[in-house]
């Protein structure tokens, strides 16, 4: 039995920051997401990679207590690739290139277990890959997605298609923007909220994260960083860490939901310590509380 089921990419990136590079290292929204959410839970992935991808990258994630038996390996085909670059303005990856390989024929199928699961997290990947997942779940208590700028190019009304069917919606600030044709973010925040979804949260990179409901809003501060190398994955991570901590707790009151997007912003701020999940794998759910109670304190006044 899985705690959450994660559907996403699981990927091979190349970095540029102005920091550093990283040539070929594990990623994927799947990968971050599920990393994250096993600090509180038992993750069921739902991926797929081909035949160039480490066996010891699923080493890694097996050892967290993620269940890979959602994972499809796929022979003669490529791993999904993505090649991204940041300026000294971290907030914002510029995509160089996105190879969908063996993304493009993915048609998921779920393990019986992961069809019973409560709660889930459509991770940013094909808007249709997300309906397919969801299709397959029985009767889930809290249905949570993510999605970027390349799906809203070019899949925009699959993307409004998901959002009609979700709990909760996670997206950055610049593709609320986007999406919602509007600058305003409160103004796009109540545009979601009209789709359907009883929770929008805008994510704003290093400068925290926003909650909108019909009934009230909350301000999750940021983390003041000194050594930010590499966000990649920063979004995925505030996902699946905020799905973990919802899944464990199986509590989706507001109050909640605002501790959760505390805890992922605490295992996100974490992440962009390091390329890859160089940080995350070095850590432990006690950092992760250390950070949390910290961020109650810059929120306290
Ligand atoms: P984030 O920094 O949280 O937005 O996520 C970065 C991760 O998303 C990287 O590890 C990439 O492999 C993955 N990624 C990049 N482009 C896409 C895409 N179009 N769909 C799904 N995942 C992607």
């Amino acid at each position: 039995m899985v705690d959450a089921v994660i559907v996403g990419t699981m990927a091979l990136d190349s970095i540029e920051t102005p920091f550093g590079k990283a040539e070929g290292v594990l990623g994927g929204s799947a990968t971050y997401a599920s990393y994250a959410a096993s600090f509180f839970c038992r993750p069921g992935i739902v991926a797929v990679v081909g035949e160039d991808f480490p066996q010891d990258a699923l080493q890694i994630l097996g050892k967290r207590n993620i269940s890979l038996d959602g994972l499809k390996k796929e022979k003669n085909a490529k791993t999904f690739r993505w090649q991204g670059s940041y300026e000294y303005d971290m907030n914002e990856a510029k995509t160089l290139k996105t190879e969908l390989n063996v993304l493009a024929s993915f048609k998921p199928d779920l393990p019986a277990e992961y069809r019973d699961a409560r709660f889930i997290f459509l991770g940013n990947i094909d808007p249709q890959l997300q309906l397919d997942v969801l299709s397959q779940i029985r009767s889930p208590n809290l249905v949570i997605a993510d999605t970027m700028n390349f799906w809203i190019e070019h899949k925009r009304e699959k993307v409004k298609e998901v959002i009609k069917k979700i709990d909760v919606l996670l997206l950055n600030d610049g593709e609320a923007r986007e999406l919602f044709e509007m600058p305003n973010l409160s103004r796009a925040g109540k545009s979601a909220l009209g789709m359907g979804p009883r929770a929008v949260i805008i994510k704003k990179g290093e400068h925290g994260a926003l909650l909108f409901t019909r009934a009230a809003h909350f301000s999750a501060p940021s983390y003041p960083l000194e050594n930010v190398v590499d966000p990649t994955g920063c979004g995925d991570c505030f996902g699946g860490g905020l799905t973990g901590f919802l899944a464990k707790t199986d509590d989706v009151s507001e109050w909640n939901v605002r501790k959760a997007m505390i805890y992922g912003s605490a295992i996100a701020s974490h992440n962009a310590e390091g390329f890859g999940l160089e940080v995350l794998k070095k850590i432990s759910i006690v950092d992760v509380e250390r950070r949390f109670n910290e961020f109650k304190s810059i929120r306290e006044f």
